[in-house]
């Protein structure tokens, strides 16, 4: 039974109340009942005395009424019961009141009984008894005085008990609620509310204990918190560690170090050993796993590892019957109290395992094969030097391996292929290609040429840099034999050695590929020989095929490098010409030209079964340009014209187009015909003049005219480039020049043409001549002319060829006095750097721009640029062709100054120019003239 501490309090508190009032009462009604009784007593004594003494005469006189009055006093007191007095024999004298049956004995003086008290007295004379009085009075009155006296202390008991009870209860009130505060911050406590606190009202004990109580939650509260994170850490912690261990496929433990038994694990040790941890826990229950032969290495590694951390591999029964491998990671450590254990992390690394013993084997096995192997295998560094190499390399090149590693790849390529092979290094090393094969070259030891095909891969890092390049080589020599020799049979000409028709199809397609590009002419030369079949069916297949032979090496000593000579078959052959000139006409004559050059070539006797023989070839020719036709179709065509050519007579060339092969011929014609006329001197020159700003002619232009027998008067233009091809405009240059210092020269003896210069157009053919600076010294000195009368009119297309050459010559003249003029300038690609290096006197704007100066802004655009260039240059500037006003205004607006055109003359006879001249100084001096 559980008693509240309110109540204990109550019930403590009324009964020890009670027993103090019961205490007190008691002690209190015996003393009052003993001080009244002591009282009564002495009262009874005295009354006893008194009415002794006062009853002493009555009985001594025996006077029983004297004694009665005096009874009947007493009995006055309504206290009084009885009274009665016995004479000395005991006989009733007197008495009032009813007196008891029996009178005590003498003896028991005073005598109580309840509500009454009785006195017995002798009384006595002298010594003598006379008699004894006998009393009764009630005690009532005093009786009931103390009963009163008793129900007052009871009620103040009661009273006091009830005070004292009422306090109990509120002093218990207050207790057992501050001890339920207390409680209740307990019992928060107990079920964990650590921020529970006790409300502190008070400053007393139960203050501080609150006070106390509430420091202790709270401090309970913050290492609660901390303990909190620092489990959560843990458990964290712990997880990881067991997620790690597990994903390693590992377990962690301590051990004993003397027995080995496990003190601590973590880890699975069911996943990794097949058993629970407990099973294992001792150390001779794991020794039985372990194999037999590796067991001493693992217990010797415990044993060395309080040195220094050991690692042991070895195998272990796995509870599924299998050997797996394991790796123990050992340490030993020592903790606070001093106490050794021995740490392990345990590793299954039995795919580890697996993986290097089959690496070993592959290893092994590679290793073999790679000896072994007729390939050789390499592997360079990102340098392309050697760094792995095996036997075969020995045994291809006769260079060791040692003396090989660490030199550069192309140490050993053969000088043909070096560039070959820098840029297979190149390629591969710079990472351009993962995988590159080439075909080259080594030179062994001995000096000998090996054939090899090479075959490399590069090997990237991260950064796609290549680190190594590896690779294989295999001797491909003999292989490469055979097919020089297949390639000789399938593309070449037994007999000649010259290519064959499919050799010839191939460089045909491949030139007309050029030309497309180039935009250039090709040209197809079909030869073939006149009477052959006569010389083979006369002297015999022998001395034809000879003849055969023959042929070839005299066409082919004469046909260019880039060219190609092909045999057909029989007695044809074929000539491929590249580059050949963009303008057909002109392609066509270079074509007539080798066709030509050939004929002649063939001229000469051939030596056969020792006769002389003569063989005259006839050569069918055709042009083409770009792939419009095939190469089949140009056989064709060449094939054609080269029957044309039989059926003109043989010994000749024909073109396959009649345009083109007039057009030749015309060449041709004219070609001889220019020399006729060179012969025959049919060649004259016209004069035009060149005036100043004021229009006054300051000299003219020399241009030269063929007087034709039948066609007239030929422009230069049209035979000047047959003139250049040929090589005629030397001596017909010769000519002009010889008569325009003829002319400077006679006019030194006529005042009115002293000062006039001539212009003489120089082509660069004739300029570029060995002699051209001799001879034209030789007529300055023969005909006595002033060089500095003289101009040369040079073209840019002079420059583009042997600039040096060009200015050397220019140099020399001018110290003759002679002065130069480009020509035509503005319709070339004159470099301006060249154009600053050439001592010119003179600019000439091109009659083309000075056509439609006034029309096209890009003309009169160049015109400027011309005189612009002039001045900068500090050079005359003449414009040529100028035919009207305008022309003539528009070009002096641009800083022109001296002119030359119809405006102001034709090309004409000399006399024409004299006249001119003659009629402007007689204009200007009128009275000379008159
Ligand atoms: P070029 O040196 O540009 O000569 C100027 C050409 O323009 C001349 O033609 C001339 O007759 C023509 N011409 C002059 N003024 C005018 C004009 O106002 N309007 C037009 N439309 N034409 C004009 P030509 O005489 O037929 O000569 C042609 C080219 O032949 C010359 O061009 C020059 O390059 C060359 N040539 C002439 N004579 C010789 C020479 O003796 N030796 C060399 N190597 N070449 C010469
Ligand atoms: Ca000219
Ligand atoms: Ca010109």
């Amino acid at each position: 039974m559980r008693l509240n501490f309110a109540w204990q309090i109550i019930i403590g508190t009324v009964a020890i109340q009670v027993a103090m009032v019961a205490v007190l009462m008691f002690s209190g009604i015996s003393q009052v009942q003993q001080n009244q009784s002591q009282m009564l007593e002495r009262f009874a004594e005295q009354q006893g005395r008194l009415l002794s003494s006062a009853l002493t005469p009555g009985l001594a006189y025996a006077d029983p009424a004297m004694l009665q009055d005096l009874l009947d006093l007493v009995a006055d007191d309504s206290h009084v019961l009885y009274a009665v007095v016995l004479d000395a024999q005991d006989q009733p004298m007197a008495s009032v009141g009813i007196s008891p049956e029996a009178i005590p004995e003498s003896g028991d003086r005073i005598r109580t009984a309840p509500g009454q008290i009785e006195i017995l007295r002798d009384i006595e004379l002298a010594g003598q008894p006379l008699g004894t009085l006998a009393v009764g009075y009630s005690t009532d009155a005093i009786d009931a005085l103390s009963a009163d006296l008793l129900q007052r202390n009871v009620l103040l008991a009661m009273g006091v008990l009830v005070l004292s009870m009422v306090a109990a209860i509120v002093f218990s009130l207050v207790i057992t609620r501050r001890l339920r505060l207390l409680n209740q911050g307990a019992k928060a406590l107990q079920v964990g509310r650590l921020d529970h606190r006790i409300p502190m009202r008070s400053n007393d004990e139960f203050g501080d204990l609150a006070r106390t109580f509430n420091d202790v939650a709270a401090h309970l509260g913050t290492t609660q918190t901390t303990l909190e994170q620092q489990n959560q850490q843990l458990n964290r912690s712990v997880a990881r560690l067991e997620s790690m261990l597990g994903g390693a496929n590992a377990i962690l433990w301590e051990a004993n170090p003397a027995t080995h038994e496990w003190e601590f694990v973590a880890g699975d040790t069911r996943h990794l050993l097949g058993f629970p941890a407990r099973n294992l826990g001792r150390g001779e229950l794991r020794a039985r796993h372990i194999h037999p032969s590796d067991l001493p290495r693992v217990q010797n590694a415990a044993r060395e590892s309080r040195k220094q951390s050991r690692t042991v591999d070895y195998r272990f029964a796995h509870r599924d019957g299998q050997w797996i491998w394991l790796r123990d990671i050992l340490s030993w450590a020592t903790d606070g109290d001093g106490r050794e254990s021995l740490r392990g992390l345990t590793l299954d690394i039995t795919a580890h395992r697996r993986t290097t013993d089959a690496l070993a084997e592959s290893e092994n096995r590679y290793r073999d094969v790679v000896d072994h192997i007729s390939e050789v295998i390499f592997r360079t560094d990102a340098d392309g030097r050697w760094t792995l190499l095996n036997p075969a390399w020995e045994h291809l090149t006769g260079f060791s391996v040692e003396e090989t590693l660490g030199r550069p790849m192309c140490d050993f390529v053969a000088p043909e292929d070096t560039e070959d092979a820098r840029s297979f290094c190149a390629t591969l090393l710079e990472g351009g290609s993962h995988a590159h094969s080439e075909e080259i070259r080594l030179r062994t030891r001995e000096g000998d040429i090996r054939w090899v095909s090479v075959y490399a891969s590069a090997r990237f890092n991260e950064r796609g840099e290549v680190t190594a390049t590896f690779g294989t080589m295999t001797d491909i020599s003999d292989r490469k034999q055979a097919e020089d020799e297949i390639r000789r049979l399938a593309f070449f000409d037994g007999l000649t050695h010259l290519p064959n028709r499919t050799l010839l199809h191939d460089r045909l397609s491949q030139t007309l590929g050029n030309t497309e590009r180039s935009h250039l002419h090709g040209a197809l030369l079909f030869i073939d020989l006149d009477n052959f079949k006569d010389i083979n069916d006369t002297l015999g297949h022998a001395v034809g095929d000879d003849l055969l032979r023959q042929v070839a090496e005299r066409m082919q000593d004469s046909v260019r490098e880039a060219d190609t000579l092909a045999r057909l078959g029989g007695d044809e052959f074929v000539v491929i010409l590249n580059d050949l000139h963009p303008d057909p006409a002109r392609a066509a004559t270079q074509a007539e030209a080798v066709g030509r050059k050939l004929i002649d070539l063939l001229r000469d006797p051939f030596e056969l079964a020792g006769q002389k023989r003569h063989v005259t070839p006839s050569i069918g020719a055709t042009l083409f340009s770009g792939r419009s036709l095939g190469v089949e179709e140009i056989l064709k065509q060449a094939d054609l014209a080269m029957y044309r050519a039989k059926n003109a007579g043989r010994n000749t060339v024909r073109f396959y187009d009649p345009d083109l092969h007039r057009a030749v011929e015309a060449r041709f014609e004219l070609e001889s015909e220019l020399r006729h006329a060179l012969d025959q001197d049919h060649f004259s020159v016209h004069y035009q003049p060149q005036v100043d700003a004021s229009g006054a002619v300051m000299g003219a232009e020399i241009l030269l005219r063929w007087m034709h027998e039948t066609r007239g008067a030929i422009s230069p233009a049209e035979f000047i480039p047959v003139a250049e091809q040929t090589g005629l405009i030397v001596p017909i240059g010769r000519k002009v020049m010889r008569a325009a210092c003829e002319q400077l020269a006679a006019w030194q003896h006529q005042p009115a043409f002293r000062d006039l210069t001539l212009s003489v157009n120089v082509s660069a053919r004739q300029f570029r001549h060995r002699h051209f600076v001799r001879d034209l010294a030789a007529i300055l000195d023969e005909t006595g002319a002033p060089g500095e009368r003289l101009k040369l009119e040079l073209t840019e297309s002079m420059l583009l060829e042997n600039v040096e050459t060009v200015i050397a010559h220019i140099e020399e003249l001018r110290t003759l006095g002679i002065e130069f003029s480009l020509d035509d300038f503005g319709t070339g690609y004159s470099s301006l750097a060249y154009l600053k290096r050439l001592p010119l006197a003179q600019l000439k704007i091109d009659q083309s721009f000075v056509r439609d100066v006034l029309d096209d802004p890009n003309d009169a655009a160049i015109a400027q640029m011309v005189v612009n260039l002039a001045h900068t240059l500090d050079l005359d500037v003449i414009a040529e062709g100028v035919e009207n006003d305008d022309q003539r205004a528009f070009l002096f607006g641009l800083g022109c100054r001296h002119f030359q055109g119809y405006l102001y003359g034709h090309p004409d006879t000399l006399a024409v120019l004299e006249a001119q001249v003659l009629r402007q100084a007689g204009n200007r001096h009128p009275a000379a003239h008159r």
